[in-house]
């Protein structure tokens, strides 16, 4: 069946002190942050590589390189909306998406809801298809040692219906 996609996104960035703590566009409370050239969001990197994969487009690193000073503190969100303007110029749209956030500290079960909506406002998702789960990683290695949060993203994609970039699901009855 044509129009189906999906595609895989991963990142990761280390935690240090004297940071913000940014998953999916949501300001998390914590005293310590990612470092990155951006605000190091890990979430919306990695669902906007799992995005522009779905799409057959090149990496997030090629579109927005690290060298660039434009994008030196950028707001992810303001490059996820870049990434979704691409998207739809391909006539497609966001069936659902799915993401695992590894971090052994913070504890995030409060504000994974909160993620989820963040994620559907950005992408013009329903809420009900997007997916945020956080993963500890037993205090294995360097991530379970809350030496770095890292995310892995996965998305699916379908035709926009008519190609309206609004359009809902396709389906074979169109
Ligand atoms: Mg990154």
């Amino acid at each position: 069946m044509d129009g189906w996609r999906v595609g895989i996104g991963y990142d990761i960035h280390r935690l240090v002190e004297h940071r913000r703590l940014v998953l999916g566009g949501v300001e998390v409370p914590f005293d310590k942050g990612l470092l990155g050239h951006s605000d190091a969001d890990v979430v919306l990197h990695a669902l906007g590589d799992a995005l522009l994969g779905a799409a057959g487009l090149p990496d997030i690193g090629d579109i927005f390189p690290d060298t660039d000073p434009t994008y030196k503190d950028a707001d992810s969100r303001r490059l996820l909306g870049e990434i979704m303007a691409k998207v739809r110029a391909k006539g497609l749209v966001i069936n659902n998406v799915d993401v695992i956030v590894h971090a052994e500290t913070p504890k995030l079960t409060g504000i994974k809801r909160t993620i989820a909506e963040s994620i559907a406002s950005l992408t013009g998702v329903a809420v009900e298809r997007v997916s945020v789960k956080a993963k500890t990683n037993e205090g294995v290695g360097p991530l379970g040692h809350a030496q770095a949060i890292a995310c892995t993203a996965i998305v699916s994609l379908v035709a926009a219906v008519g190609g309206h970039p609004s359009g809902g699901v396709a389906s074979d009855n169109a």
